[in-house]
C-alpha cells in the first residue's frame, strides 16, 4: 500500500488546510495511507506521533479554516545534512517514500533538496546499522510533489498561490475600514502591506480599494522625485473633492538607491504637504481569517492533483510543483520555478528591474 506524507512548511497562508484535506482525502480515495507531518520539516526530525496517520473524518471542516492545523515550523536542524538523514529515518520506519510539500520557496528547495540525497541518506542509514539492506529495499526513490501555499503570491510561473487571494481580501476590508474614518476625518493614512519581495499584495490591494498611490519593489521609486510625485498626486486628488488619501507601501518597497521607502518615510512627506497622516502598518491580520474561495477551490484541485502526480512519478520525473496557469491546474518542474522566483527577488534587492519586470509575469507589472 502506497504511503504518502503530506506537510505545511514556513509561513501559515489560509487554505493550507483545505490542501492537506484534499490530499488525505484523495489518498484515501487512491487506497493509499496518507500521513500528515506534524510542525513542518522539525516534526519530520522528530518522527513518531509527529507522523499521523490520517482519517477521512480527521480533516473534516478543514475547507475553510485559516491557517495551518497541522502547525509549520523554522527547522534549522533540517538545513544541516545530519537533520536531513534523521528525517529519511523517521520516513522509512513509517514506510513512507512520497512527501507532498505545500510551502514557500525555501520548503521548496528543501525539500527537493531532501529528494536528491535520499539514495545518499539511506545507503548511510545502512552503514550506520539503523536499517538493513532488504529493510531500504523498497525505499529507493523519494518523490516529492510542491504546492505553494504563500500569501505573498510571489512563485514565478502560476498565477496564484495558495493564500494570496485570502490576504489580498484582508487588506482591502482593513482599508476600507481605514478609509471610512479617514474620510470621516479629511485624513491620510499610509498602510504598510506584507509580501517580501513581490509588491502582488500591494498592487492588487491599490487597485481594488482605489488607492491614491503605490509602492512596489518591482518599480524604482527615483530617490529625491517620489516625494513630487506624491504630492502633486495627492493634492490633484484632493483638488478633485477627495477627502481622505490613502497610500499603500510594500513592506519591499526600495527607492533607486536601494533605501527602503517605509510607511513613516512616506508620512513625514504627506505631513509636509499639511495633510493630518496616520500609519497603519496591518502585520499579522493579513495571515489570518478564514480562507477565501479562491483558496479553497484552487488547494483543493492542487491537493487533488498533488496526489495524482505522486503516483505518476517515476524515479525519472523532476520534482513538480502544482501550479495554475489561466485557470488550468498544471504541473511545472519545482527547481526551475524555485530558482526563477529566487532569480526574480534578487533582481529586485540589486535594483535590477528590467531584468525584474521581464522575469515577473509580466501582466502583473505596469
Ligand atoms: P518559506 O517556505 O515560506 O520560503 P523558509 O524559507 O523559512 O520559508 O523555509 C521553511 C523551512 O524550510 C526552513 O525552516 C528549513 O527547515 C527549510 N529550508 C529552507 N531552505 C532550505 C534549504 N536550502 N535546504 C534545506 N532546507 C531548507
Amino acid at each position: 500500500k502506497k504511503k504518502i506524507a503530506v506537510m505545511t512548511s514556513g509561513g501559515d497562508s489560509p487554505g493550507m488546510n483545505a490542501a492537506v484535506r484534499a490530499v488525505v482525502r484523495t489518498g484515501i480515495h487512491y487506497g493509499c495511507d496518507v500521513y500528515a507531518v506534524y510542525e513542518g520539516y522539525e516534526g519530520l526530525l522528530r518522527g513518531g506521533e509527529y507522523l499521523k496517520k490520517m482519517a477521512w473524518e480527521d480533516v473534516r471542516g478543514w475547507l475553510s479554516e485559516g491557517g495551518t492545523l497541522i502547525g509549520t515550523a523554522r527547522s534549522m536542524d533540517f538545513k544541516q545534512r545530519w537533520g536531513r538523514k534523521q528525517a529519511a529515518g523517521n520516513l522509512i520506519s513509517e514506510g513512507i517514500d512520497a512527501l507532498i510539500v505545500c510551502g514557500g520557496d525555501g520548503s521548496l528547495t528543501g525539500a527537493d533538496l531532501f529528494r536528491h540525497e535520499w539514495p545518499s541518506l539511506v545507503e548511510e542509514l545502512v552503514a550506520d546499522g539503523k536499517f538493513t539492506q532488504a529493510q531500504v529495499d523498497p525505499f529507493k526513490h523519494l518523490t516529492i510533489v510542491g504546492l505553494v501555499g504563500s500569501i505573498d503570491n510571489d512563485m514565478s510561473g502560476t498565477d496564484s498561490t495558495i493564500g494570496a487571494y485570502s490576504s489580498l481580501e484582508r487588506i482591502c476590508e482593513m482599508v476600507d475600514y481605514i478609509d471610512a474614518t479617514a474620510k470621516s476625518h479629511s485624513r491620510a493614512f499610509v498602510v504598510e502591506v506584507m509580501g517580501r519581495h513581490c509588491g502582488w499584495l500591494a498592487l492588487m490591494a491599490g487597485i481594488a480599494t482605489g488607492a491614491d498611490y503605490i509602492f512596489i519593489p518591482e518599480r524604482a521609486s527615483v530617490k529625491g522625485k517620489w516625494e513630487d510625485e506624491l504630492k502633486e498626486v495627492c493634492s490633484r486628488h484632493k483638488s478633485k473633492g477627495r477627502r481622505n488619501i490613502t497610500v499603500i507601501v510594500a513592506e519591499g518597497a526600495l527607492d533607486n538607491e536601494l533605501n527602503a521607502i517605509s510607511a513613516d518615510d512616506v508620512k513625514d512627506v504627506l505631513v509636509d504637504l499639511g495633510l493630518d497622516t496616520r500609519v497603519t502598518i496591518l502585520g499579522h491580520v493579513q495571515r489570518g481569517g478564514t480562507a477565501v474561495a479562491h483558496d479553497r477551490w484552487l488547494a483543493t484541485l492542487q491537493g487533488v492533483d498533488a496526489v495524482k502526480a505522486v503516483l505518476e512519478a517515476t524515479p525519472e520525473t523532476p520534482s513538480p510543483l502544482i501550479g495554475i496557469n489561466e485557470n488550468k491546474i498544471i504541473r511545472m518542474p519545482l527547481v526551475e520555478s524555485v530558482k526563477l522566483t529566487g532569480s526574480v527577488a534578487t533582481a529586485i534587492e540589486a535594483r535590477d528591474f528590467d531584468k525584474a519586470i521581464s522575469l515577473r509575469d509580466p501582466e502583473f507589472i505596469e
